[in-house]
């Protein structure tokens, strides 16, 4: 029997995957949501030493398994008591799919409540990347997203969070690689699950865990404010990458409808006291549409705009999404408009998303998935 906090809900079976409303109160929590301390406090009021917080750390994060039965040098009352009451890993692998050339790897996980959630592992030569999610769908509903067609269904817990980064760091080692890497690009803005977002990067950079670098650490933002200064006051080094998309309001708008809220010239301050505050470069991502955003009088704008400042510049061709009409604009146009906003000063890179053919964009296997099953029900 599992444990769901604050709560004797069903399991999985009956809740119907993709239904939109989750209670809060109704979580599962994990061995992957304890931070070392409540491991600890755990332990100590079941009696057990606290010396056994970091056995258990070390099994699961430093050998990586995945049943509390291999710990084998922790007693089995203390296993079992996990056992029953907090899981080890609360989100099962429903799909697996490997691309270019066994270079992307594209998981599909459903968690204890039947919702559906990406990741994606990306090899390059150099190193390890995995792109993790943290919600399931989105509210911010920017008009070229997959994952925001749907609205938001729910915050992914920090354990949640971590079980994919897990998960990623075992894949790379038994392909005797070493995750160095981590972007949360996947389903989900970070910073409108803040607290739980901290929590994760918490707990993988613990180096009595996983140790996970803060430095190697990307949040991306669709741009929320208050929470870019919040984070620029957390003791985590970790990158800042903004999706800005368009230089200006009225187009900002169209695209990323939180800009509304938060208009560009806002949120460019925000990011200058990010850089100021931290000293960390500030990575603007671009998704580039043929005839929405891509014409050369918005690549000077853009330039203009960002001139000056200590960032660089993602243009992210777009990814086609089945539903969506937005086109990628052809190679010659991409490098066209990346070739004007560094003209500029400001170093822009293209960025090819990885695992297009499975559908490796934010959000489209899942949409995918719900599709094929709906079809097969
Ligand atoms: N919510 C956060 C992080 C997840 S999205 C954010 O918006 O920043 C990660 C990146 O992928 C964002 O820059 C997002 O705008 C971009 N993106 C989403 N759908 C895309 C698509 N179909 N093609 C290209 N980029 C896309
Ligand atoms: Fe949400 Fe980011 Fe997708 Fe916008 S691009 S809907 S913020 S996940």
């Amino acid at each position: 029997m599992t444990d769901i906090i604050e709560t004797n809900l069903p399991t999985s079976a009956a809740v119907s995957p993709g239904s939109r409303v989750v209670p809060r109160r109704k979580r599962l929590t994990g061995f992957h949501d304890l931070p070392f301390d409540e491991l600890k406090e755990r332990l100590v009021e079941m009696g057990a030493p606290a010396y056994r917080a970091q056995q258990m750390f070390d099994w699961a994060y430093g050998k990586l398994v995945t049943s509390y039965d291999e710990m084998t040098n922790v007693p089995a009352p203390i296993r079992e008591g996990f056992g029953e009451t907090t899981p080890l890993q609360t989100m099962k692998l429903v799909r697996e799919l490997v691309t270019d050339n066994g270079d992307t790897y594209k998981l599909l996980y459903q968690t204890f409540d039947g919702q559906l959630v990406e990741t994606v592992l990306m090899l390059y030569p150099d190193r390890a990347t995995v792109c993790v999610s943290c919600q399931v769908g989105c509210a911010v509903e920017c008009a070229f997203c997959a994952t925001g067609l749907g609205g938001l269904t729910r915050n992914l817990t920090a354990g949640e969070i971590v079980q994919q980064t897990v998960d990623a760091t075992r894949r790379a080692r038994q392909l005797d690689r070493q995750l160095t890497n981590l972007v949360m690009m996947g389903m989900g803005e970070p910073l409108q699950n803040y607290a739980e977002t901290m929590k994760f990067i918490n707990i993988i950079h613990d180096p009595r865990g996983l140790n996970f670098g803060a430095r190697r650490i990307t949040i991306s933002t669709s741009g929320i404010i208050p929470r870019i200064d919040a984070l620029a006051d957390e003791p985590y080094q970790v990158n800042l990458a903004v999706s800005l998309h368009a230089p200006n309001d009225e187009l900002r708008s169209r695209l990323v409808p939180i800009n509304g809220r938060y208009p560009v010239e806002d949120l460019l301050a925000a990011c200058d006291r990010f850089t100021q505050k931290t000293g960390r470069r500030i990575s603007f991502e671009y998704a580039l549409m043929n005839g929405i955003n891509n014409s050369d009088e918005i690549a000077r704008e853009l330039g203009q705009l960002l001139r000056g400042r200590l960032c660089h510049v993602n243009v992210i061709p777009f990814n086609p999404v089945d539903v969506l009409k937005f086109e990628r604009p052809n190679a010659e146009m991409i490098e066209r408009f990346a070739e004007i906003v560094r003209e500029y000063g400001i170093p822009t890179t293209v960025r090819y998303s990885r695992g297009v053919e499975i559908a490796a964009a934010c959000g489209q296997l899942r949409a995918r998935h719900q599709q094929m099953e709906k079809a097969a029900s």
